[in-house]
């Protein structure tokens, strides 16, 4: 064991981002996030695709408009993101309103703001939505959210297209909300959305949802109802650990081929995780090695509140040494300083021997990373830096112990 090669985010050494902006620290990538976007745009050129970035992945500004200036859509769940999304530069023509739970407020935003479509999810929430169109007098482009009730595999917190699940309507529900929709004055029937879970590394749901999606486009056709969009969601998984990448290629053939009956329908997906999960990773420092008699751990300076996914999830990110010592590895468990015994960032990782002050980077963490941070313990949140080539650019400021306390009277 040899290696002494240093971790490199394009051409800035971890070691330097960790010196320069201090830990825990998130990095992302700014060649990695454009070439993710690239290759999926590049796959779906075949039929003109809206790919819209669903921001709750990680809503930093700066990642945003990286997607923004290349031509994304945003694919956004709350009033915040919406004014996220405009401060980042998508146009409002181009972002779509996911969400079981929009607010009468949001609602209003929403249609001030002028989206393109706001993907309903239940008849209460469409009675709502025509009441608010008809008090602002501004038409509402509405698709209904379809629950078309299979089964990816994933995780079961991220499942998302099932009958038991929150989400969506289930398929006579959408005809009658689609009927209701188009007979009202103040909604306009934009689409069918669905959005099946995440991490998902296999075509066949998507495949499976096209089906439904498609025999209830013609339905509607038969019916009088046209349909201007086809939006199938997000859930293109990545590589964490054994898992394979989503073959995008092969999904973008998938949903073309069940759509080609309908050539003036627009396809259009809303991925996450794929867009930015490999382009970021978590810098920390070692403080503390200690063992029991059954374990050892390396306690370090990131904890759940910073990347919950492991906790959370039980979610597998590869963890490395920024500049790996020499000597024989150790199985340890890399864990933070909250009080929590589901605290920790991996567990049994053959890792090089380290030391307090070293500096480890759990890769892959781009997604669902900051997005999904809080300052559970009173831990201000991390700092984060975009790096363009040997630049680094702080994008977000570390939160300090002022900030903790400022919203408190
Ligand atoms: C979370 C979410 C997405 C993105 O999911 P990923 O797995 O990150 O691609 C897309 N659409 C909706 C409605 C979502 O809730």
């Amino acid at each position: 064991m040899a290696m002494t090669k240093r971790l490199m985010i394009e051409g800035v050494s971890a070691e330097a981002l960790a010196r320069r902006f201090g830990t825990p620290l998130y990095a992302y990538s700014k060649a990695a996030l454009l070439d993710r976007f690239g290759r999926l745009r590049k796959a779906f050129r075949a039929r003109p695709t809206l790919i819209c970035y669903a921001l709750k992945a990680n809503s930093n500004r700066a990642v945003c408009r990286l997607f923004a200036r290349a031509g994304a859509g945003a694919d956004i769940v709350s009033g915040g993101e919406l004014e996220r999304a405009l401060a980042a530069g998508f146009p409002s023509g181009r972002i779509v309103f996911s969400g079981v739970g929009k607010t009468v407020q949001e609602l209003e935003l929403a249609l001030r703001r002028g989206v393109l479509t706001l993907n309903v999810e239940s008849p209460e929430e469409l009675a709502a939505l025509a009441a608010v169109a008809r008090r602002l007098k501004r038409p509402a482009p509405v698709s209904i959210r379809l629950n078309p009730d299979i089964d990816p595999k994933t995780h079961p917190h991220i499942t998302t297209g099932r009958a038991e699940n929150k989400f969506g309507v289930e398929r006579g529900e959408a005809l009658r909300l689609f009927r209701r929709a188009a007979a009202d004055r103040w909604l306009r029937v934009k689409g069918i959305q669905c959005h099946l879970g995440s991490q998902i590394t296999d075509t066949r749901p998507y495949a499976l949802a096209a089906k439904t999606v498609t025999g209830l486009i013609s339905q509607l056709a038969k019916e009088g109802i046209s349909v201007e969009l086809a939006d199938f969601g997000g859930g293109l998984g990545v590589a964490y650990q054994g898992d394979r990448e989503h073959p995008v290629e092969k999904l973008a053939a998938t949903l073309a081929a069940a759509l080609r009956p309908w050539p003036r329908v627009r396809l259009l997906m809303e991925p996450g995780r794929y867009l930015v999960a490999d382009a970021g990773l978590l810098l920390t420092r070692v403080l503390y090695r200690k063992s029991t008699s059954r374990r050892r751990f390396l306690i370090v300076d990131a904890a759940m509140n910073d990347l919950g996914r492991p906790a959370l999830y039980g979610a597998w990110h590869p963890i490395v040494p920024a500049r790996p010592r020499r000597g024989t590895p150790a199985t340890v468990d890399v864990v933070g300083p909250i009080c929590e015994s589901g605290d920790f960032l991996g567990r049994a990782r053959r890792l090089p021997p380290c030391e307090a002050g070293d500096v480890l980077a759990v890769l892959k963490a781009g997604a669902y990373g900051f997005s999904m941070s809080s300052q559970y313990n009173s831990r201000p949140r991390a700092a984060e830096v975009l790096v363009n080539g040997t630049k680094a650019r702080l994008v977000r400021r570390r939160e300090s112990l002022a900030d903790l306390v400022s919203h408190e009277l």
